[in-house]
């Protein structure tokens, strides 16, 4: 039997990150790009990936102190939103599922919301409510694996976010069945990118963006005007761990987020299957149409469910939706490595020559 499981921080090889993941230190480095334009990447461990903050036209002392003001309320918002600190929010809430109301930070109160409207667009494709699935899989413990139908049976009735319920009044939420579990894993790195970005902004630089395990939010124009870049990986070269694995690049201007959800980001492998970690809500397994999502949108918590839902939905009904609405693009890559993109990204995506091996 073959087991492997890989995370998403599993192309971290460079001994300066493995340094950085005993000590959970941060990294810094200054360079300048082929246009010229001067910048500073500071590199920290979190929310479990690995987050670049880059800074352009700001010295080093500068850029230290500011990337220090954004990790630190990264940090804060990760100890809400996390289902493994043991005091966060989400946990406090799964604890007290069928038992009572918890009182809940703004934050958590905002994303909460957002994700329940995000299923409710989605018809469920997305659902905050997966933690019961996700546990059964293992996604996230270092001991994934492959659960009985019956098992998944037994914890579907479970996953509902239409069972959710808010006041906010008393900023209190409650989950009414025993075994309920909120997993917010598929959104709230977007909204913390978003938060750190606020952060940035007040500083009033001329550009940066933060970049954290494929969340990305930019902001600000470089000096050379130089548009944006986003490079998306080609998943199939991706689990190969190749060099060159890109499948197409984004050019954007201005201001926004770039996400994409990828079968090849947490999987682990039995008998020569792979699993990954983006559930079918509707019957509690790795959902199959598709291969990767890249969603473009103002903001990256909006990017993230997306990316996470139109994965589950599939090509047609992906595509779909995205054309239905506005200020939000994306790039699906189908089972058989076919690209496809909506109609606001035609001129945006440049398709890169896939070589296979
Ligand atoms: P992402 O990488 O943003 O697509 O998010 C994947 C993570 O979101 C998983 O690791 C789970 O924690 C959670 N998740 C999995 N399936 C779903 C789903 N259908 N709806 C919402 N969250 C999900
Ligand atoms: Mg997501």
């Amino acid at each position: 039997m073959v087991k492997r499981f890989m995370r998403s921080w599993r192309k971290v090889k460079t001994l300066l990150l493995l340094f950085m993941l005993v000590l959970g230190l941060t990294a810094w480095g200054c360079s300048s790009d082929d246009s010229g334009d001067n910048k500073t990447t500071i590199t920290r461990l979190l929310m479990d990936t690995r987050v670049d903050l880059t800074l352009y036209e700001v010295d080093k002392k500068a850029s230290e102190q500011i990337a220090g003001e954004v990790f630190v309320e990264m940090e804060r918002l990760e100890d809400i939103l996390s289902r493994t600190v043991a005091s966060s929010d989400v946990a406090r809430i799964n604890q007290a599922a069928g038992e009572q109301w918890v009182e809940v930070s703004p934050e958590l109160f905002f994303v909460l919301k957002k994700a329940l409207e995000f299923a409710e667009l989605t018809e469920g494709a997305f659902d905050p409510t997966v933690g019961p699935l996700v546990d059964l899989w293992g996604f996230g413990t270092d001991h994934p694996r492959l659960p009985s139908g019956e098992e998944l049976q037994s914890v579907l009735s479970l996953v509902d976010y239409r069972l959710v319920e808010m006041d906010e009044d008393r900023s209190m939420v409650y989950l009414p069945l025993e075994g309920m579990k909120l997993d917010l894993g598929g959104i709230a790195k977007g909204f913390i990118v978003d938060r750190g970005l606020d952060v940035l902004r007040d500083f009033n630089l001329q550009a940066s963006f933060i970049n954290a395990g494929g969340d990305i939010s930019m902001h600000g124009e470089k000096p050379s005007g130089e548009k944006w870049t986003v490079a998306v990986q080609d998943p199939k070269l991706a689990m190969q761990d190749s060099q060159d694995s890109y499948a197409a690049v984004i050019h954007l201007e201005g201001e926004g987020s770039v996400v994409t959800s990828g079968d090849y980001q947490r999987y682990f492998e039995e008998n020569g299957q792979k699993y990954h970690h983006i559930l079918d809500p509707a019957d509690g397994k790795p959902a199959r149409y598709v291969t990767s999502v890249t969603i473009v949108a103002h903001d990256a918590m909006t990017a993230d469910a997306f990316s996470t839902a139109i994965f589950v939905l599939g090509r047609e009904k992906g595509m779909a939706l995205l054309e239905s609405l506005s200020g939000i693009d994306g790039m699906i890559m189908d089972k058989d490595d076919s690209m496809y993109y909506s109609s606001g990204l035609e001129d945006k995506v440049q398709i890169l020559t896939q070589e296979s091996d």
